[in-house]
């Protein structure tokens, strides 16, 4: 499977798991054009996606939903999934239709793709990250196993679990504790992010990650940096060193707000 990042930040989010049958959409949070210019760059088939997965409520990830499906020509067909938490502090979501309630703890099949849903820590409703595995018969040596957590302010242990033993992990990593303490941002946003219900640092995501190299991972992709508080070359930097220090030889990638990116 390959995973397409076509914006990911506090702008906006927006990604698309696709094994050689299905596609999967996580969060919706670009502009309908944003949305169609970037998946045209990335040779995107929309065709392909059987599904919207939403982490959560914030409006980084759901403020494309209602223009971007009808766009999509599928208002009403297009199966939405997320918890019912954030169905119930999503507006455009309370009265849609086509929607299936999932929770922590929850595996799914959609297609060839099975996805297996964990809690995050965010200060929304119920916010959750997912596993996505590959159960075609298709191997084209691409990931078969990724592991998909953003907005979350402290790793919890199911996310811990099902982030292991993944080929490509997608991680937070947020922002540079000493660029948040210094810049400029009000206080109690400053700590509302720090916090455990916010997002994770560029340290801990390394914490995480620490805990997490085995012999499958092949690739990181760091996601949802600040532009405030942080800078793609910092973690890019600092995942290298621990992947040094850990003669760990997994590619690296840095995910953007305007420039997206595929990784397999
Ligand atoms: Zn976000
Ligand atoms: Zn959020």
């Amino acid at each position: 499977m390959k995973l397409h990042v076509l914006g990911s930040g506090s702008k906006g989010n927006c990604a698309i798991i696709e094994s050689p049958t299905t596609s999967l959409m996580i969060d919706c949070g670009l502009t309908r054009k944003a949305q169609k210019t970037r998946m045209s760059d990335l040779a995107v088939d929309e065709g392909k996606i059987r599904a919207l997965l939403v982490t959560h409520e914030h409006n980084d990830h759901v403020k494309g939903l209602g223009v971007c499906l009808r766009g999509m020509h599928c208002e009403g067909e297009m199966p939405i999934y997320c918890t019912a938490g954030t169905r119930e502090n999503t507006r455009y979501l309370a009265t849609y239709e086509n929607f299936s309630k999932i929770k922590a703890g929850d595996s799914l099949t959609i297609g060839d793709i099975r996805v297996d849903v964990f809690n995050t820590s965010h200060d929304v409703a119920e916010p959750v990250g997912f596993r996505f595995t590959y159960v075609g018969d298709q191997p084209d040596g691409s990931s078969k196993i990724i592991g998909y957590m953003t907005d979350s302010g402290i790793c919890t242990p199911m996310a811990l679990e099902m982030l292991s033993g993944c080929n490509l992990l997608a991680l937070e990593t947020n922002h540079d504790l000493k660029m948040l303490k210094n810049g400029p941002y009000p206080s109690y946003l400053k700590a509302r992010i720090a916090s455990d219900k916010g997002h994770l640092s560029n340290n801990q995501a390394e914490d995480v990650l620490g805990k997490l190299l085995g012999n499958d991972l092949r690739c990181i992709i760091g996601m949802h940096i600040s532009q405030e508080n942080n800078s793609p070359e910092i973690p890019a930097r600092e995942i290298q060193t621990l992947l040094q220090k850990n003669d760990h030889g997994a590619k690296v990638v840095i995910a953007g707000q305007n420039i997206p990116k595929t990784v397999m």
